[in-house]
């Protein structure tokens, strides 16, 4: 099996094995086999210094039998066609996991964030929201930060679209994106919520298998939002963060590196080398590390056969999307290593999205406590199902959370048909 399989083949690839094994309906499986609309705009903007420049955007809308398109955008340097379809794919499979009335889509400019000035990284925003136009809407396409973006460009994106309304349909729009500020319609707990969920997932894992949070020794790669908050609720729960990685580097420290505090330093700094309190390790270092959970949180295909047969932990739970390939997947599941798939471990961020549409809906706020609660309460049913199917099934979670999925799926689609 490849492990240099262009994104959408991959993410092809999981789709055919679920639908093998759900034996899902011919029509539903071309349907769901391509993404139903792909938006490229390339869009100009002027830079600090007055010369104009193209940017390209692309806005992936794959599925939306059960509600919006919904889904991140991400600003990075790799952003592509095949990258932003596969994204697009698991946000579908995604929601209907979750049970979440939402359907799968992504987007993405191809970007390095850190050459531009605050000023350029705005007009960028809101060009590329006006390029758009009503490609998205609050009950129709719903975009949430993804990497390189956060509340800060979801705002820039509500109050662009916003603008193009008249006065009085004007506030109720304002959902047409979520991963607001909490000042701007944003809910609480949407910051933390990828990792909350992450951390409830593992938790409901442990009850299961019998394992504690507490004292696990845990390694992190990507320290941006995912990473960071990750880190920092598994170490409220006695967890110890003993190893980090990112585009800056790689630290590590027996005695454990104290999550807050590196955080601070990455908003400082820019990424993780040069903290005081951890000593730099290698890349195969880090990977090595003597730990028993690993959380890839930085970008996809970063558990490959590079990397894969260097991990010790026993657990690799998946912040980021599509950060492990096929083939190290394989060699892991043959290793005894149990992978818990991106689409139902870092669902806490799109669940809460979910919660924060709902709110400016009703013209609701919900408090933290709420928000953790239900959160739990969805995170535990969905991980609790994926384990019951994958006993039942004999196979990875991967493909029994896909098989759910799917089968919510088929079951839709067969009750409605297509038309005309
Ligand atoms: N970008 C996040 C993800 O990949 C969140 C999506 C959302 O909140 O819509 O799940």
């Amino acid at each position: 099996m490849a492990d240099k399989l262009n994104l959408f083949e991959m993410a092809s690839l999981q789709f055919e094995a679920g639908a093998d094994l759900v034996k899902l309906d011919p029509m539903v499986s071309t349907i769901l086999s391509e993404p139903q609309n792909e938006i490229i705009v390339n869009f100009p903007v002027q830079m600090d210094d007055g010369h104009y420049r193209l940017f390209k955007g692309y806005r992936i809308q794959h599925n939306n039998v059960n509600g919006p398109y919904k889904g991140g955008i991400r600003f990075n340097a790799a952003v592509n066609l095949s990258e932003v379809k596969a994204l697009a794919a698991w946000m579908t499979w995604k929601s209907a996991l979750m049970g979440i009335p939402f359907g799968g889509a992504k987007g993405g400019v191809t970007i390095t964030p850190r050459d531009h000035s605050d000023a350029e990284l705005c007009r960028v925003t809101r060009r590329f929201t006006h390029a758009l136009g009503n490609n998205i809407g609050p009950e129709f396409d719903i975009p949430a930060p993804d990497m390189g973006t956060g509340p800060r460009e979801m705002v820039w994106i509500m109050d662009t679209y916003m603008s193009t309304f008249n006065a009085h349909d004007r506030l109720a729009t304002r959902r047409v994106v979520t991963g607001k500020s909490l000042l701007n319609g944003g809910s609480a707990g949407r910051d933390k919520a990828t990792g909350q969920g992450l951390v409830y997932c593992l938790e409901a894992y442990g009850e299961k298998l019998g394992f504690s949070i507490d004292g696990m020794k845990f390694a992190v790669q990507g320290f941006g939002n995912v990473g960071s908050h990750t880190a920092m609720i598994l170490q409220e729960r006695g967890a110890k963060l003993v190893a980090v990685n990112d585009h800056t580097g790689s630290i590590g420290s027996d005695e454990g590196i104290d999550a807050p505090d590196l955080a601070r330093h990455v908003l400082e700094t820019g990424g993780v080398k040069g903290y005081k309190d951890a000593g730099e390790i290698t890349k195969e270092a880090f990977f090595a590390t003597n730990c028993e959970l690993f959380v890839p949180a930085a970008m996809e295909c970063t558990v490959s056969s590079e990397t894969e047969h260097l991990l010790k932990a026993k657990y690799v739970l998946e912040g980021a999307n599509g950060p492990t390939t096929l083939k190290a997947e394989s060699s892991l599941r043959d290793r005894g290593v149990l992978v818990i798939p991106d689409i139902l471990a870092n669902s806490g961020g799109v669940t809460v999205s979910y919660f924060e549409w709902v709110q400016n809906k009703n013209s609701e706020v919900w408090d933290l406590e709420r928000v953790d609660a239900d959160l739990r309460k969805i995170m535990f049913r969905a991980t609790n199902r994926v384990i019951e199917e994958s006993a039942s099934l004999n196979c990875e979670p991967r493909r029994a959370a896909m098989v759910i999925a799917l089968a919510r799926l088929d079951r839709v689609y067969k009750e409605r048909g297509i038309f005309p």
